[in-house]
């Protein structure tokens, strides 16, 4: 339970005329944070209305780097510039236009913040106001990210093969084979390619890959 506030004991006089039951009621409602009191964000001093039941946990936050993100004196924060960064739940933010949020299930979620002064603010925003959404929205970005790096990885193991077919000119792979065939005949391409042992069938990735391999597997150097 936090300390008595300020606007709890302002308040006292004026109801002193209340029988006890009342008082009482009157006195559990201010405490459970019905005032809204004012802080200011230490990022970018943006004036920010919470209930009083939060204030104390917002004075204890601190941002990834360790600073305090709020403060109740103005002086402390810098001066609040308005910005025109949308929050990305705004009706026009630019993840609402991608498709993005209608993907992630998003799609009702309106915030109407449109001020923010920076991509700062803006994480900042979205980090205190709309967590859930936001890591909905970072789990998304994140596994999109990774189906584009195998993409990438999909279309350079492509242009090998695709190398590796103009290279041998005589293991040209027919059209209407089978993939599985095709597969075959394109592997066997490569390894044509690639340096191979005169004393087993060992086949290596490189010219040294192959005489470590001669040194390790029948202890001589390959002339
Ligand atoms: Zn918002
Ligand atoms: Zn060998």
């Amino acid at each position: 339970m936090a300390e008595p506030t300020v606007v709890e004991r302002d308040l006292r006089p004026q109801v002193s005329g209340l029988g006890g039951l009342e008082k009482e009621v009157l006195f559990q409602h201010i405490r459970t944070g019905q005032n809204p009191v004012t802080i200011y964000a230490m990022a970018d001093g943006e004036k920010i209305e919470i209930p009083e039941h939060l204030l104390a946990s917002a004075m204890q936050k601190k941002d990834a780097e360790g600073n305090w993100m709020f403060t109740q004196k103005a002086e402390e924060a810098p001066t609040y510039v308005g910005g025109t960064v949308k929050c990305f739940l705004h009706a026009d933010s630019p993840e609402r236009a991608s498709g993005v949020l209608d993907k992630i299930g998003l799609a009702g979620k309106r915030c109407p913040k449109s001020n923010l002064a920076s991509e700062h603010s803006k994480r900042i925003h979205a980090a205190t106001r709309h967590s859930k959404e936001q890591e909905a929205l970072q789990d998304y970005l994140d596994r999109e990210e990774k189906q584009e790096d195998r993409d990438a990885q999909r279309k350079q193991l492509d242009a090998t093969l695709d190398l590796a077919r103009g290279v041998s000119g005589s293991a040209a792979v027919e059209a209407d084979a089978a993939p599985a065939e095709q597969a075959t005949t394109v592997l066997n391409a490569i390894e044509d390619q690639l340096p191979s042992c005169g004393q087993c069938d060992f086949i290596a990735k490189s010219n040294a890959g192959l005489s470590a391999h001669v040194r390790g597997a029948h202890g001589d150097v390959p002339e």
